[in-house]
């Protein structure tokens, strides 16, 4: 296999380690850089501070074969890149003639005679080359040193930009071997990311490329893939083959492929069996019919969707019996169940679809605590129902119910 290049970034400017102004430049590079196939490993923000600097930049080329600096290039005392660079890497700084009075002529052109202190930007590292900047007057230097390509940008975005684009990206290009980068993103439900992980874990270990990584989305389970290959369809087969093995583990957990949401996913099911369904809901007040119909053409299939939040309008909207709610409680598996099938005979559905459970924070017992939901799916034949025990704050169990019972259905139909 061949090696993957690593970067690291340094930014470079008091005012980014101040609260106002944030190091936007990484993470623009970072997404270049990334699409080149080279891995972006570390970023560092120093002020203009010469020994910080000069120990970022020393520390940084031991460690990384590119590494970036942006910022500190101006005509300004606190302008220092490229003499603490130099410093760091040993070499000389040069006075470049053409850049010089390249310089000059800039200013003329605006009818100024250039100020002293502007002739610094024509200072030059030993052996390095110097990267054109039409959008301002710093040049960017890019230095071979020791293996190592050093590259100084400017601190502008809109001066940095286009530099990098039109000189320093074609360079790295070359040095990263034409490297192909691919991703793919699997959602997961049913399961939360340390279960996840316990299961994936012994299987994604196994490989270095693609890299695996697992996280928690605000909403969503995730499972991103990112494969890098000599050509597309080398990385994508290499996708291929740890997603089949990730796909084979994980069964029907797995809901999403390109990205789609649950209730998409639910959708096009529904729509392609051309079914109905109609949701009866408590504690997540209108949570699935509301994440249902943000989807286009829902209307195909969404029939009606009931917020019975009291006791007496599950048993009015919904003919939950009184009984039933007095012997098990609002919150119960019996309750859950009526609430579906209720809702189905109503709307006259082919599913009905419930929720009854404590979001909190408030409302909990011993007995039925906080994060207790019940969900339940009728259909012709039978109902089904299942007990959840869910953890977060009233936002993220209504969300986690809602995904729940979302994905009973989905279950239901594959
Ligand atoms: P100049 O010739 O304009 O002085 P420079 O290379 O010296 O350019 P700096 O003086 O460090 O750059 O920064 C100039 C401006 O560029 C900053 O005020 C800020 O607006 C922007 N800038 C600098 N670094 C970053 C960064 N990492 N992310 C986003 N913007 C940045
Ligand atoms: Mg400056």
């Amino acid at each position: 296999m061949f090696e993957t290049l690593s970067a690291e970034i340094i930014a470079i400017g008091s005012e980014l380690l101040a609260p106002d102004r944030s190091d936007t430049n990484s993470l623009w590079l970072t997404e270049k850089l990334n699409s080149i196939g080279i891995e972006v490993k570390l970023k560092t923000i120093v002020g203009d501070d010469d020994e910080r600097l000069e120990e970022a930049i020393r520390d940084a080329s031991r460690r990384s074969k590119v590494v970036i600096t942006t910022g500190g290039l101006g005509p300004t005392e606190d302008d220092i890149t490229r003499k603490v660079a130099a410093r760091a890497l040993g070499r000389r700084l040069l006075l470049d003639e053409t850049i010089l009075a390249d310089l000059r002529q800039r200013f003329l052109a605006f009818g100024h005679v250039m100020p002293e202190r502007n002739s610094r930007q024509a200072m030059v590292i030993e052996d390095a080359e110097v990267l054109a900047n039409p959008n301002g007057s710093a040049p960017g230097i890019f230095i071979e040193h020791d293996g190592v390509a050093i590259i100084l940008l400017p601190g502008p975005p809109r001066e940095m930009r286009p530099m990098f684009e039109d000189h320093v990206l074609p360079r790295l290009v070359v040095r990263a071997g034409a490297v192909k980068v691919v991703r793919r993103m699997l959602r997961v439900a049913g399961l939360g990311e340390s279960a996840l992980d316990e299961k994936i874990a012994p299987i994604y270990t196994q490989y270095e490329n693609p890299q695996t990584t697992i996280l928690f989305n605000q909403t969503e389970v995730e499972i991103h893939l990112t494969a890098r290959g000599r050509s597309e369809e080398e990385a994508e087969a290499l996708l291929d083959r740890l997603s089949e093995q990730l796909e084979e583990r994980l069964g029907d957990a797995v809901f999403s492929f390109a990205g789609e949401k649950m209730e998409e996913v639910v959708g096009l099911k529904l729509s392609v069996g051309r079914y109905t369904l109609a949701v009866a809901e408590s504690c997540t007040g209108g949570l699935i019919s509301q994440r249902l119909t943000d989807v286009a053409g829902s209307s195909k299939y969404f029939v009606e969707g009931v917020v019975a939040y009291s006791n007496e309008t599950k048993t009015r909207a919904l003919g939950v019996k009184t009984a039933l709610l007095r012997e098990h409680g609002a919150v119960s598996k019996e309750v859950a169940e009526a609430m579906a099938e209720g809702v189905r005979k109503r709307a006259k559905t082919d599913f009905g679809l419930s929720i009854t459970g404590i979001a909190g924070p408030d409302g909990g017992s011993d007995e039925k605590p906080v994060g207790l939901v019940y969900i339940a799916l009728a259909d012709d034949a039978h109902t089904k129902s299942r007990k959840l025990m869910l953890p977060g704050d009233r936002q993220l169990i209504r969300w986690r119910a809602s995904q729940a019972a979302l994905d009973l259905l989905r279950r239901r139909l594959i």
